[in-house]
């Protein structure tokens, strides 16, 4: 039996579901019961029946999980799968930001710590951080963590003063300006579409600024088009999937690397035969403390409730 086939076998066996991130490898992607973003795999994970939670993704996101579902297994390929937007916003480093902040209410992008989202009023995930923000009553000060990309985009299209942390994704910091305005010279009539964690200047070039699930369904919605994708590169197989026949280039990193695309080591540390160890061994198991769990459990089932 191939890995593939063994990996379908036993998770029948064990009643187990495969969660996966856009950004995971394509032959992780193929065997997943779900593929989407952040909010879609959420939403999933606080609706499954199944006993176990096989999370293909990083480490926040599997624990966002364990936190809907304290009574499953919740198991991550690889623990090394780490984020380093989440890593830029330490709890007591945070804590302390917080008491500088009195009477604002804190909105944190679903990429931190258990322990950040404790520390949260209402989570949000790019799909939604609009809609959240627009929740909160104008008169009321916003803290938005730990993404400053995401936060300055949300704070431009609402209109809003947000008292940013000053955090990043490595990987959304990691495009060339200059290699995609020469790379949109080369490709005229090229739309440029990109993920709302880049820097300004690049989503001041973009046609379209959004989530993966809806750069996705930008791109269904206009498939004539030729495009520029300013995410992580593991988007493009869903995407070409999506649309067969439409031309996708991944935005160009500044580093000179074999793709010449942005691709996040974090994500990229699970593998196909991970999978199968951790779905065999049932290991490594992801664990929450009970008290930061049930802190953390209010601002997600917030953004769900305001998801709907
Ligand atoms: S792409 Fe960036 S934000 Fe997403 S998991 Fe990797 S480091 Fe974190």
């Amino acid at each position: 039996m191939s890995l593939k086939e063994n990996i379908l076998r036993l998770k029948k066996e064990k009643n187990a579901v495969i969660l996966a991130h856009y950004y995971q490898t394509p032959e992780i992607q193929d065997v997943a019961d779900y593929v989407g973003d952040s909010l879609g795999l959420s939403q999933k994970a606080a609706e499954t029946n199944a006993d176990m939670i096989v999370f293909a993704g990083v480490h926040f996101m599997a624990e966002t999980a364990k936190i809907l579902n304290p009574n499953k297994m919740v198991v991550l390929p690889d623990l090394n799968a780490g984020c380093s937007l989440a890593d830029s916003c330490p709890p007591d480093a945070f804590k302390v930001f917080k008491e500088q902040h009195p009477n604002h209410k804190v909105i944190t992008y679903i990429n931190c710590s258990a322990e950040i989202k404790a520390m949260s009023d209402i989570v949000c995930t790019s799909s939604n951080a609009l809609k959240i923000v627009e929740s909160v009553p104008k008169e009321t000060p916003i803290i938005f963590a730990p993404d400053k990309n995401l936060g300055h985009y949300i704070s431009k299209v609402s209109g809003r003063d947000l008292v940013l942390w000053n955090g990043a994704c490595i990987v959304h910091e990691a495009f060339s300006i200059d290699k995609l305005l020469k790379l949109f010279q080369e490709n005229p009539g090229s739309k440029i579409i990109a993920h709302p964690e880049s820097e300004a200047h690049i989503l001041d070039v973009a046609n379209y600024i959004g989530s993966t699930a809806g750069m996705i369904n930008y791109v269904k919605a206009h498939p004539k088009e030729k495009y520029i994708v300013a995410t992580e590169a593991g988007i493009l197989h869903k995407m070409q999937q999506e649309v067969p026949n439409t031309l996708l280039i991944p935005a160009p990193a500044q580093e000179n690397n074999t793709c010449a695309c942005s691709e996040c080591a974090f994500m990229k540390v699970n593998t196909l035969q991970k999978l199968y160890d951790c779905l065999l061994n049932e290991s490594p198991k992801i664990e929450v403390p009970e008290t930061i769990r049930k802190q953390a459990l209010i601002p997600i089932e917030r953004m769900l409730e305001l998801s709907k």
